[in-house]
């Protein structure tokens, strides 16, 4: 069956949020009905199994709660890329430009090997710095990119023809 209708009625249009001008896509409707999360889980799953991937990265935060359940159910392990300064242990990092400014995310760097195929997670793909700079850092790491899954693509911000050297060949599955 095609789930994306399913996926579609879920998601919110909030306009002028964070900022006015933009039409923010809210996943919360499809986190609080289970068929929704259950089929965006599954199908989720599905391309990790297909990309051969042996750990799934969550890049924070809505990548978290889509990549967790993801990659129990793929019987994968799961690894949180966070916003800079919130992790304990010995990390690295990965600046990347902003709009306005910049920012950086970190991984654990004892949570990546070099045997590990990466699937990378997130809710919503829009201009692709974030998920640029989770590859760059991967990559770094010493692990090789699987593949990007996100729920959505906003296809206007090209996003896809921006990653496209940076993902070398590894899939971007939009659903
Ligand atoms: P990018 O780096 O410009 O591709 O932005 C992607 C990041 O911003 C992802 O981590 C998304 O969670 C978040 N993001 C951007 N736009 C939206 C949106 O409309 N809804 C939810 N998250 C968004």
């Amino acid at each position: 069956v095609d789930i994306t209708p399913l996926l579609l009625s879920r998601i919110r249009d909030v306009a002028d949020y964070p900022e006015p001008g933009v039409m923010f896509k809210d996943i919360t409707p499809l986190l609080a009905d289970p068929a929704a999360f259950t089929a965006l889980t599954d199908a989720l799953a599905t391309v990790a199994a297909n990309t051969g991937a042996t750990k799934v990265v969550g890049l924070e935060a809505r990548g978290f709660i889509l990549g967790a359940p993801v990659a129990v159910r793929a019987g994968l392990g799961f690894i949180p890329v966070r916003k800079a300064g919130k992790l304990p242990g010995a990390t690295l990092s990965q600046a990347y430009d902003l709009e306005y400014g910049s920012a950086e995310i970190e991984v654990h760097a004892e949570d990546l090997s070099a045997d590990d195929r990466i699937l990378i997670v997130d809710d919503v793909l829009a201009t692709g710095g974030t998920a640029e700079a989770s590859i760059e850092l991967i990559r770094r790491a010493g692990a090789e990119v699987a593949g990007l899954a996100v729920l959505m693509e906003l296809g206007f911000l090209g996003g896809r023809a921006r990653l496209e050297p940076a993902l070398a060949g590894a899939p971007l599955e939009a659903l």
